[in-house]
């Protein structure tokens, strides 16, 4: 019997889903077409990805015209982020950012610091890793301008609270991005709802291919382009639209929001027999994920162990998780996020991070519960680590 991999990795990146594929041949090899050509060849894809803009901007309640399709959720952060700060610079140089956000937010931020003469301040989060609101507030400053928060967690599923903080900004008059990378299919996209004038999503993650983005940019607010060249997406953002990618990033995003309720009941049915299992036959396990979080996402940190033993131990049993982050894992660096919880070192070094899709079965959530009992009862026994 051949033996199926057991993807428990989906917030690293996801299975894309086999409708979506279905739905984008047409557009490799029927209307292939360039949008900006005249002809009807160009047009029928014009139309099919303006079709997508509106599909999309009714998930997210926006108008259509505040879409933009981007290479990957890092180009949507860096756009908002970077293009904002450069335009509106002259009213102010200092950004807030939080310090569980994913290195395309962190990096950029740094970035701007470093080489381009902005400050930041980032906000602490408490133990949960929420972030702290109170902190936020007393952050801003009379030169903020423009305060970028994550809407969840990447490594533990902690959902942000939004809302709240775009109110915050609004009342400052700072604007306000979210990475909803974490998010999109898992939460509610409403854009009015959550106060937020720019917003990144990232196809990958919800079951479209790799290397599309979504950037939603309120009307009026006007980034400054991160490259130069033609005039797609009004200028914003330069090259022939990947038409395929974006049919198929409007496809999943539909099938994600048509079928939430669906797939969040029995996704979080297996998130709590993961949850159970763990607690109940694991000793020495400490949870980074918070009650608030998103209903796929599981984070322990075992103590004693080093996180990359237990993933390589359960990849011989064909289980795939991660230590931190995708983008970290295979450096030995402890999670930034797990830290900033006020874990110590050895507990971050520790993390485990378990994230479920609506491929996952029972079967695999009890096989992966066995094997990781028995993975971390043979690592404890060798381990130089004293609990
Ligand atoms: N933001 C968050 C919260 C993520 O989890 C990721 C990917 O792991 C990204 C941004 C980057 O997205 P992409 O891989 O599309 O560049």
């Amino acid at each position: 019997m051949e033996k199926k991999f057991i993807y428990l990795d989906n917030n690293a990146t996801t299975k894309v889903d086999d409708i979506v594929v279905k739905e984008m041949q047409k557009y490799f090899t029927e209307v292939y077409g360039n949008p900006s050509s005249l002809y009807d060849l160009g047009q029928e894809a014009r139309e099919a990805i303006e079709n997508a803009r509106q599909r999309i901007a009714k998930i997210l309640n926006c108008d259509a015209s505040e879409i933009y399709f981007t290479g990957s959720g890092t180009e949507s952060d860096n756009l908002a982020i970077k293009g904002v700060a450069r335009r509106y610079q002259n009213k102010g140089k200092h950004i807030i950012t939080s310090a569980i956000e994913h290195h395309a937010v962190l990096n950029t931020v740094e970035y701007l610091g470093k080489k381009e003469g902005f400050e930041y301040s980032l906000v602490k989060v408490n133990n949960d890793g929420i972030v702290d609101l109170d902190h936020l507030k007393s952050l801003i400053r009379d030169d903020t301008i423009i305060i970028s928060i994550m809407y969840a967690n990447n490594e533990t599923g902690a959902i942000q609270p939004i809302e709240e903080i775009g109110k915050i900004a609004k009342e400052k008059g700072i604007y306000f991005h979210t990475d909803a990378v974490q998010a999109a299919g898992k939460l509610s996209l409403d854009v009015k709802k959550l106060n937020v004038d720019m917003m990144s999503l990232s196809g990958h993650k919800f079951h479209a291919p790799k290397g599309v983005g979504i950037l939603y940019k309120r009307n009026g607010i006007n980034p400054i382009p991160l490259f130069h060249g033609g005039h797609h997406e009004k200028n914003l953002r330069p090259s022939t639209e990947n038409v395929p990618y974006i049919m198929g990033i409007a496809k999943a995003l539909e099938i994600a929001y048509d079928e939430l309720e669906e797939h969040k009941e029995k996704i979080y049915k297996l998130k709590m027999m993961l949850k159970e299992g763990i607690e109940k036959n694991i000793e020495g396990v400490i949870s980074n994920t918070p009650e608030n979080s998103v209903f796929n996402t599981l984070n322990y940190s075992f103590k004693g162990i080093e996180g990359e033993s237990i993933l390589f131990s359960l990849n011989d049993f064909g289980i795939g998780v991660s230590t931190g982050s995708a983008c970290t894992s295979g450096s030995l660096e402890p999670s930034h996020v797990i830290m900033a919880m006020g874990r110590d070192h050895a507990i971050c070094h520790s993390s485990i991070r378990f994230s479920l899709s609506k491929y996952n079965t029972e079967d695999e959530i009890k096989y992966t519960i066995e094997k990781l009992k028995e993975v971390i009862e043979r690592i404890r026994k060798i381990s130089p680590y004293k609990q």
